[in-house]
């Protein structure tokens, strides 16, 4: 079996030495290490959302339609063009469901939030670790490689990213694959994605301007196709997991749940009601909608509280059970891996639901449409969801795991070869993806495999999720060595 830290050397030598690896070394090292590190992660809280915005207990008349002329209202925020659609909506339906209004706000095909903005790029609204450092891409390559390696090494497989970003890890991982050996026949991409300008961009950083791809719903279910440019793997986007073939596959979703839409439940004398969203008329509210508690127990309300739970607030993601159910299935019964990264909790937060917008917390109610919205993954629901068919590991916190993977000998190994200016972006990076303080503790890692693997893996635990090399000591080391940088 290959030892990880061979694996994170190998990557290393290979990047470093050799003729052919010189030219590697130098594409390699016209990435930009630190990719935007003076910009916030969204994960910051800087106050909870909700408990800071006035909810009107009042039971809303809104269930009803309402047909009220709105009123004078100049002092409000900026009316965003989505505004309008979500106003007629609740002025036809009734207050909104947050799960339907953060829908609505994300991916509304025509001016949803993720459907025409880059939200990760410098002029973005927050950054995340694989645009951060190029490090972190390469030890989820690492460990992609390591439990495929222990499975036996299937071929074909099939690597597979939920909301794929600018495709920013993609593109780390496949440069990493391909120094290990893995060829254009071994693998195929598939991306689920929602959004089509997104797409545009996760091809272009992915494959060559020349690429010849197909864009036919009714070719085997995938609508577009192309071939990597690291690799020449053949690349698949889908709108949703249903269309992906189900074959041995690697399951990788980094910051993609805590998109996903959600419930907010709140338990009241009256037993749980919902937080919902409705209309604000009224000439003191700063924004045009407010939140408002549902008259009787909604659906929702009535379907997702567990008897056990003591929570007397709860956000729950109906999307996320279902995408962790199917996974589960299919890792049962056609073979493979997940890896889940994400900010999040065991089940014990009730209110982290918020807006970001230009590196700072914005309202979610305010101007719809231009703030992500984001809340944070119950990783306690996705593991239930997954339990029938799938053994878990974790979730442990992101340093925890880059730093059993081999992050420290990584970067290593690039310092002994970067200028001055490349490693303090290096290490600034680092910092920011392990330190406790930034991204080390708020981001977790969990594991999903199939059932029938558990006595094997209680044997060899999957890479990252059990103490491998001394770690923190070893950070010291690094960071004193470099302080002047
Ligand atoms: N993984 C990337 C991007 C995270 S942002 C990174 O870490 O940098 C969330 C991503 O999920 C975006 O690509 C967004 O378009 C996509 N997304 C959001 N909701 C989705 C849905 N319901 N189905 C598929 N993709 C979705």
């Amino acid at each position: 079996m290959i030892i990880i830290s061979q694996m994170a050397t190998m990557i290393s030598r290979s990047f470093l030495f050799g003729r052919y690896e010189r030219k590697v070394v130098k594409n390699v090292l016209q990435f930009n290490y630190c990719r935007n590190s003076t910009k916030l992660p969204r994960f910051i809280r800087t106050s909870t959302s909700l408990s800071n915005t006035s909810i009107n207990n009042e039971t809303p008349e809104s269930d009803v339609v309402s047909d009220e002329i709105p009123k004078n209202t100049s002092k409000k925020s900026i009316e965003s063009p989505l505004l309008k659609q979500l106003q007629a909506i609740i002025r036809f339906n009734g207050p909104l469901t947050l799960h339907n209004y953060m829908k609505e706000v994300l991916i509304n095909p025509v001016s949803g939030y993720y459907m025409s903005n880059d939200m990760f790029g410098p002029e973005g609204d927050y950054i995340t670790s694989p645009e951060i450092s190029q490090m972190f891409g390469e030890m989820v390559a690492i460990w992609i490689y390591n439990e495929w390696y222990k499975m036996g090494s299937p071929k074909p497989f099939q690597l597979l990213e939920f909301g794929p970003g600018r495709g920013t890890l993609m593109k780390d991982i496949l440069r990493v694959l391909q120094k290990l050996g893995l060829k254009e026949s071994d693998m195929t991409v598939q991306m689920v994605e929602m959004s089509l300008h997104l797409i545009e961009i996760q091809e272009s950083n992915l494959c060559d301007p020349d690429a010849k791809y197909e864009c036919d719903e009714s070719v085997d279910g995938y609508y577009k196709h192309s071939s990597t440019k690291y690799g020449g793997h053949n690349i698949y986007w889908h709108r949703n997991i249903c269309t992906v073939p189900k074959e041995f596959t690697f399951y990788l979703a980094h910051e993609f749940f805590d998109a996903l839409p959600i419930h907010k439940l709140i338990h009241t004398e009256e037993g749980w009601k919902e937080l919902l969203v409705d209309l604000d008329d009224s000439d003191d509210g700063p924004h045009h909608l407010r939140y408002v508690i549902s008259r009787h127990g909604t659906p929702a309300a009535k379907v997702y509280i567990h008897s056990s739970e003591i929570r007397k607030e709860l956000e729950v993601c109906p999307e996320a059970g279902v995408v962790m159910n199917d996974l589960a299935r299919r890792i049962e019964e056609n073979g493979g891996a997940a890896l889940i990264m994400d900010y999040g909790h065991n089940g014990t937060e009730t209110d982290t639901f918020r807006g970001f917008r230009n590196h700072k917390q914005q309202n979610p109610l305010q101007e719809p449409g231009t703030a992500d919205l984001t809340a944070d993954v119950d990783f306690s629901y996705l593991r239930q969801q997954t339990e029938d068919h799938c053994v878990s590991f974790g979730p442990v916190s992101q340093a925890f795991f880059l730093k059993n993977i081999g992050i420290e000998l990584r970067l290593q190994n690039l310092l002994k070869t970067s200028s001055h200016e490349q490693q303090r972006n290096l290490l600034s990076g680092y910092k920011m993806i392990t330190s406790p303080e930034q991204m080390g503790e708020r981001f977790k890692f969990m594991a999903i495999f199939p059932a029938v693997m558990k006595e094997f893996l209680t044997k060899f635990p999957p890479a990252g999720f059990h103490r491998n090399i001394s770690t923190d000591e070893e950070d010291k080391v690094i960071m004193n060595r470099h302080k002047d940088n």
